[in-house]
């Protein structure tokens, strides 16, 4: 079955787009955890980083070329990327993406 992030893909759902091109889209994520959260999304259907192959990582070099292009047109000094990695690692959408967050102060160690 197709994941909600597919279907913004194949906009079957709508979504605030701020970024497309042939293998990546970056939208605003709809329950934001901070100022600045968007979603950094390969069109490539990879449920998890553990699911990735040697064949993906330019694409994903270009997810991380597209999360930066993203943050300077946001005017983002510092930021933070998160990718979460399945249930434990606290991922719900089991189509790989980035989170780009910014806007706000953040502290390490995270939560
Ligand atoms: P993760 O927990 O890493 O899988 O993150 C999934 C993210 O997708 C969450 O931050 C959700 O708020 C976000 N999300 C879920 N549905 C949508 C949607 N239709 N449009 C934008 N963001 C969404």
């Amino acid at each position: 079955m197709s994941t909600v992030f597919k279907r913004i893909i194949d906009k079957e759902l709508p979504a605030d787009i701020v970024y497309e091109d042939e293998s990546v889209i970056a939208f605003k994520d709809i329950n934001p955890r901070a100022p600045v959260h968007i979603l950094i999304v390969p069109k490539k259907e990879i449920p998890t980083l553990k699911d990735i192959t040697s064949e993906d990582e330019l694409l994903l070099g270009h997810c991380l070329t597209v999360a930066k292009l993203v943050a300077q047109n946001n005017n983002l000094e510092g930021y933070r990327i998160v990718l979460n990695v399945d249930k434990a690692g606290g991922q719900e959408v089991f189509h790989l993406h980035f989170h780009l967050l910014g806007g706000r102060q953040f502290n390490w160690p995270p939560g």
